[in-house]
């Protein structure tokens, strides 16, 4: 064989899974270009090639910022490997930094891109979740941060306002509701109930941009005027809400600079987070050679929103570097800044927690904890953070009450992310292991997002191979 130059770099190995039939397969990553794939051979469908970012320079600086993950309880054993022992099982490398409890499969939109397939099933009855909850709890030995309270459309659940009432008493600091939005915008009457949840709750609200073509394709439906309403409800009654928009590149992908500009004008949004569209559930088996990735979400924010937020003013959250990216905005003189301008948060590792949440006083606080811990656990830099840090929020900020603080953060930061998920066709061992956006199921385990949607969830269509090594 005459020798040739090959068209990439090899950059790691890894273990991944065949596409078709799931088997647990030698991989490689390789860079092409500016592109991350990674790639393997099954014996019985040959060679397998997913892309897995767009940007190959971020994805490579990504582990700069990476921390030892949080060891947490395990519910299952080593047995199989990877991806199929969830879980958690042994070989987990990190915690919990968001339970999801799923309390109905049944949902009022049949949305083609849904990675749950869901549309019909019972509720959940509320004394299982509470035990859910408990679970939850207890497997984060009583720190557990945040409960995404999930489906299914949740708020389709004849108990829903009795689930929420249920996470505050099991002490769940954060609990966020992921909606639709079609109750909300419909009843008045439900949202003046979920307003007394206030402090720690907000509406996790299903928004895909401005065409009703956008919403044709993602959602089975318009949708438009629906959430413009669900977003003037929830205002009318100071309820927070995080936008949520499912990407696919020729659909909305165009639209990722406007829903920035309009999510920063509306007073109670307090963040917007993109999600590449993941290949499971009703999407598993379609075409993915056009995929859009976490790092093209972050190129299309640059591109469109003209300098306002560049993809380096994101980081890779330290608890999950592969999966999640993540830049907040300060008000300053009624403009939203990136805070990443100001602080190199890479020099801050050890005091920056195995979180979603940002809290200025608990950053603060480990700051100083740091400061005098091992020298290899230090920051490098403790003093020229805090004058940076204390010009950002101001000294009055430390003595206002909980509730104060809470509403003077809520108010003057802003919160961009961009949350991929790991699929059959882009699978990586390594990122799966990492992953901390854990699904509570009612047989209390743990199970990633991502193997749950991929294997492991019921009504799945993809049935597992049985994993051979
Ligand atoms: S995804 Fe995590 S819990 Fe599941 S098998 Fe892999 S290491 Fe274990
Ligand atoms: S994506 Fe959400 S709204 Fe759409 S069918 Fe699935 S659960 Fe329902």
């Amino acid at each position: 064989m005459a020798t040739h130059q090959r068209d990439y770099a090899f950059l790691e190995s890894t273990v991944s899974i065949c596409p078709h039939c799931l088997r647990r397969l030698d991989g490689k990553i390789i860079r092409r270009k500016n592109a991350i794939y990674v790639t393997r051979v099954c014996p019985e469908h040959g060679l397998q090639e997913g892309i897995m970012e767009e940007n190959a320079d971020y994805w490579q600086k990504r582990m700069l910022y990476t921390k030892p993950g949080t060891a947490v309880a395990t519910q299952t054993e080593r047995s199989k490997g990877c991806p199929f022992d969830c879980g958690l099982c042994p070989e987990h490398e990190q915690h919990t930094c968001i339970g999801l409890i799923e309390v109905t499969q049944a949902c009022n939109l049949r949305c083609p891109v849904c990675y749950a397939a869901a549309g019909f099933g019972e509720p959940l009855p509320l004394e299982t979740i509470k035990k859910m909850l408990a679970f939850y709890q207890e497997s984060e030995d009583g720190q557990a941060e945040i409960l995404q309270i999930s489906g299914g459309e949740p708020t389709t659940h004849p108990d829903i306002i009795a689930i929420i009432e249920a996470c505050r008493e099991a002490k769940i600091p954060y609990v966020m509701l992921n909606t639709n939005g079609i109750r909300v915008a419909e009843s008045e009457d439900f949202v003046k109930k979920l307003a007394q949840f206030h402090g720690g709750f907000e509406i996790y609200l299903q928004f895909d941009g401005f065409d009703e073509s956008t919403y044709s394709h993602l959602r089975g439906r318009s949708m438009l005027d629906t959430k413009l309403k669900a977003i003037a409800n929830l205002t009318k009654y100071n309820i927070p809400i995080t936008l949520v928009a499912t990407v696919e590149r020729g659909i909305n992908d165009k639209e990722l600079g406007k829903m920035v500009e309009f999510a920063l004008k509306q007073p109670l949004v307090r963040g917007i987070n993109f999600q590449p569209v993941a290949f499971f559930g009703r999407l598993n088996g379609v075409d993915t050679s056009n995929r859009i990735t976490l790092t093209g979400i972050l190129d299309g924010i640059e591109k469109q929103t003209n300098g306002m937020l560049k993809v380096s003013d994101f980081i890779p959250l330290p608890c999950d570097v592969d999966r999640v990216a993540v830049t907040y905005l300060y008000r300053e003189n009624e403009q939203f800044v990136p805070l990443m301008r100001q602080i190199d948060v890479k020099n801050y590792l050890p005091a920056i927690r195995n979180t979603f949440k940002f809290n200025p006083e608990e950053f603060v606080k480990d700051l100083a904890k740091s400061a005098t811990g091992p020298a290899d656990e230090k920051c490098c830099d403790y003093l020229g953070i805090m004058k940076q840090f204390k010009r950002m929020i101001p000294a009055s900020y430390f003595l206002k009450s909980e509730t104060e603080k809470h509403e003077y953060i809520s108010a003057n930061t802003f919160r961009v992310s961009v949350t991929s998920f790991v699929d059959a066709y882009n699978f990586d061992m390594k990122s799966m292991k990492k992953e901390c956006v854990h699904i509570i199921t009612p047989e209390l385990k743990k199970m990633p997002f991502s193997s749950y949607n991929m294997i492991h969830r019921p009504n799945v269509a993809h049935t597992p191979a049985v994993p051979t090594a």
